[in-house]
């Protein structure tokens, strides 16, 4: 399965199939990438044992020159002091402007391995391979950061990628955690933009869990499309990109209060999903949004009601810390219908305080 991107005047394919890293070198030959020049692979510790041996080989047969860099896996390895050790090694591996960088990984490494593409020499070329479900999200609209101390994501730029090969046999692998979490941003998809995709992942639930492998390359595919079609119309987050926000604001302040380890992302924007579909029912939609909403997330074994734990105060100044705060009001995304949000710029702290105290 091929999908395009378009993003302005750029764009970009998705390749999406079982068994693609068997074929890398084409895939590289094809898009003109050139064998001069060394390539330089950023993957991390758990990733790196199954995949990385097979990615080399097939890339040196072709004729490549490639370099490798195995990061600690996890979201600390998203920092200044590893950006500047993967610069030290790109340096003196003598990677030069016609150099390609290859992120094999999750999101985290994506993001890394983007950032260093996106300003080794003021920008290099930039390959990603995904290999958790969740970077179907973080490997379409160019966004590629590392982490300040004092906030996630803080120091990035945009840095659109040649290509994405996605090959799902990769997925095999993730922990069943990861799997649940990853696939909660596919249903997000479902849930801000098209009805019948929420419906479809509702009722194949099971098989992706499963991992099977037609059944999830069309739900990539899908999902990847969804936000391509966002993001394309608004590239820059004017405006629109902001839907894709929903469940994030309180997923966020979840994650900030629990401590970031308890919940995966994923998970906490389950929540996050749940919360924002009670919030519409109180404001007036149909009760069954809600169930509806709690029940297709629960579906994927994904949880939907606050931690009891945690406190609501704690809970509702993290999220007025949330950058999606501005001028007083808070930001939020509402859903209208399955298939269907709104952005509200102007709600009631106080209702998102009834709503958190209600999901517990
Ligand atoms: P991740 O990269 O940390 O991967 C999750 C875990 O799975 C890690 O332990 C990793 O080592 C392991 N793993 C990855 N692939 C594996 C495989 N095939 N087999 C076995 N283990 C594997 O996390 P993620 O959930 O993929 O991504 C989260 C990151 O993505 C966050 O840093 C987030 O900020 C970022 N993100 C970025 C964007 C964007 O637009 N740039 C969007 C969403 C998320
Ligand atoms: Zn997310």
């Amino acid at each position: 399965r091929t999908l395009t991107v378009e993003l302005g005047e750029r764009s970009y394919p998705i390749y999406i199939g079982q068994g693609l890293l068997q074929n890398i070198a084409s895939f590289f030959e094809k898009h003109q990438i050139t064998k001069k020049s060394p390539l330089f692979i950023i993957t991390d510790t758990h990733v790196a044992p199954h995949y990385l041996n097979d990615v080399e080989t097939n890339l040196h047969k072709a004729g490549y020159t490639v370099i490798s860099a195995v990061v600690e896996s996890g979201e600390q390895s998203k920092s200044l002091a590893v950006y500047e050790q993967m610069m030290t090694k790109a340096i003196e591996a003598g990677l030069d402007r016609s150099s390609t960088v290859i992120a094999l990984g999750g999101g985290v490494v994506g993001d890394l391995a983007g950032f260093v593409a996106a300003t080794y020499m003021r920008g290099v070329r930039f390959v990603q391979i995904p290999t958790t479900i969740l970077a179907h999200d973080s490997s379409v609209g160019g966004k590629v950061a590392v982490n300040h101390p004092l906030a996630k994501n803080m120091i990035g730029v945009f840095h659109q990628p040649v290509m994405v090969l996605y090959d799902t046999s990769t997925l095999q692998t993730l922990p069943i955690r990861e799997v649940r979490a990853g696939l909660a941003e596919m249903v997000k998809h479902g849930l801000i933009w098209d009805e019948a995709f929420a419906r479809w992942c509702d009722q194949h639930a099971e098989d992706l869990l499963a991992l099977d492998p037609e059944t999830l390359a069309y739900g990539l595919e899908k999902g990847c499309s969804i936000k391509a079609q966002i993001v394309s119309r608004d590239e820059r987050e004017n405006d629109l990109r902001a839907i894709l926000n929903l469940g994030h604001t309180l997923g966020h302040a979840i994650e900030a209060t629990a401590g970031y380890g308890e919940f995966l992302h994923g998970e906490a924007i389950s929540i996050g999903m749940a919360g924002a579909a009670l919030l519409a029912v109180q404001l007036g939609a149909d009760p069954s949004l809600y169930t509806e909403t709690k029940r297709i997330l629960e579906r994927f074994g994904l949880p939907t009601v606050m931690p009891k734990h945690l406190d609501t105060d704690q809970v509702m100044n993290a999220m007025m810390h949330d950058k999606k705060f501005k001028e007083g009001n808070m930001v939020y995304i509402v859903p209208k219908a399955i298939g269907q949000v709104y952005i509200d710029t102007n709600m009631k702290v106080s209702a998102v305080r009834n709503m958190v105290e209600r999901l517990k």
